[in-house]
Order: structure tokens, then C-alpha cells, then sequence
């Protein structure tokens, strides 16, 4: 018996991993530790000075590496040395020991601040409960993608793991999608998608005729062009119950 939405069948949920079920918000604390430290070794820096250089350089560093990252073509240090590289470049510091035990202090932070949303795990258990097979689907190398996993004890509580780096497609493209529906022998029609992105998660799962759901967590407005959720919860405790109820306006039939 699985639940029902209107005469839909729920069998299959594919979850996005970052931001949807680990928490971003240590990696701030991360940040700000790696400058403190850094400030700590040289006096005449401000650590919010430094924050604010570092949070520069990741606005036009990230989109240069995006999709070699979610390819799994670039290692999670390799990013971190090279975003404090350029970090230090900017405040003229060009100290290469420095340089290395400020990009391990951050990664040791960020590692340490990997958690989950509280929601998940009930979340998680209920589904199973009612017989839903759960998966996930993230992007990301898929070292740094299962490592966040098992850091944060979720790693055997899927059906399976689907990570763009080993699948060689990323979110918004249908193919990881037609992937995992086609490793699980799931059916589009059945299965839901839920993520806190509309222009990767909820556009992504509709190229493949999957609904997706919006985990508008931030309680953020979507503009004119971004993608329609076929449901948008602000909690994954809105999850099941949303899914089990009749039909409703804004859902997609
Ligand atoms: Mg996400």
C-alpha cells in the first residue's frame, strides 16, 4: 500500500542533499573561524575583511567551476586551496605554508559542520514507513557527495545514491533523473523529487516528467521565469502530509 495524492501513487522520492537536508549554515561558522585563524597569524587583517574578500572571490570563482565540480572533475581541497589562494591574493599575502594550514583549518571546519535540517530524519523514517522508496540526487564530486552522507549518519537510510559525478550529468539535466528512474526501475509517474532549488531540483525532475517540490525553507519568492513547483513546502514535516492529502489547487494533474 503506498499513500496516495489524488489517484496518484507515491512509490518513489528523490531528495537533493545540500540545502535540503544538510544544513549550509555552519559553513558560515566554517568561514569565520578559517578568518579569525588567519587574522590570529596576522594581526593587521580583520577577520570580517577577510570574510568579506573570501565571500568576493567564491561570487566569481564558483560560476568559472561549477560544472567541472558537479562532474566530479575538481576535488573538494583543490577548490578550498584555490578559493584561499585567491584570497590571500588579494591582500597582497603570498605565504604558501600559511596559504595550506589556512585551507586545512577550513576544510576541518566544514567537515566538522556538516548536520542535518531536524526535519530529516523523521521525515526519512516515515517515509519508509509507508513503503516509499527514498533516493538521493546531488550534485557534487562524489567523494565530497558521500562523504557529507556518511558524516551526517544518513548514508544507509536511501535506496540508492545518485551523484552527478559519477553519473555524468547534473541537475537541471533530465539525464540524471532518466538515470535514477531507470537504475530503480521507477516509473516518472509515481515518483516526486523534493530540493531547495527551482532552477535545478524542480526543473531538472519535470524535464523528466517527475514532480518536483520546492523546499522553500528561506521563505523565498520565485520570480516570473523561475520553474512551477507541483508543491512547495517551507519544512520537510509538510512533506508527507501534503503528499497524502487529496488533490489540491497548485498541483499539477
Ligand atoms: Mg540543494
Amino acid at each position: 500500500m503506498h499513500p496516495e495524492h489524488g489517484d496518484r501513487v507515491i512509490e518513489t522520492l528523490f531528495l537533493d542533499l545540500d540545502g535540503t537536508m544538510l544544513d549550509w549554515s555552519r559553513l558560515r561558522e566554517a568561514i569565520r573561524s578559517t578568518c579569525e585563524g588567519l587574522s590570529a597569524a596576522h594581526p593587521g587583517l580583520d577577520p570580517l575583511e577577510i570574510e568579506k574578500v573570501n565571500d568576493s572571490v567564491w561570487d566569481t570563482y564558483w560560476p568559472e567551476i561549477e560544472l567541472d565540480w558537479y562532474r566530479g572533475h575538481l576535488d573538494n581541497d583543490e577548490l578550498g586551496l584555490e578559493a584561499w589562494r585567491r584570497t590571500f591574493e588579494q591582500f597582497g599575502l603570498h605565504d604558501a605554508e600559511l596559504l595550506q594550514a589556512t585551507a586545512d583549518a577550513y576544510h576541518r571546519a566544514e567537515r566538522g559542520g556538516h548536520t542535518l535540517f531536524d526535519d530529516v530524519v523523521d521525515t526519512l523514517a516515515e517515509a519508509r514507513a509507508a513503503g516509499i522508496r527514498l533516493a538521493v540526487v546531488t550534485n557534487g564530486p562524489t567523494g565530497a557527495q558521500r562523504a557529507k552522507l556518511e558524516a551526517l549518519g544518513i548514508e544507509n537510510s536511501f535506496d540508492a545514491v545518485f551523484v552527478s559525478g559519477e553519473v555524468g550529468a547534473a541537475k537541471p539535466d533530465r539525464a540524471i533523473f532518466d538515470h535514477a528512474l531507470a537504475e530503480l526501475d521507477a516509473d516518472p509517474a509515481t515518483a516526486w523529487h523534493v530540493g531547495d532549488l527551482l532552477d535545478k531540483d524542480v526543473a531538472g525532475a519535470q524535464a523528466a516528467g517527475i514532480r518536483g517540490i520546492w523546499l522553500n525553507r528561506l521563505d523565498e519568492t520565485a520570480t516570473a521565469t523561475d520553474a512551477v513547483p507541483d508543491l512547495e513546502i517551507t519544512s520537510l514535516r509538510e512533506l508527507l502530509p501534503a503528499l497524502q492529502l487529496p488533490a489540491r489547487t497548485g498541483v499539477r494533474s
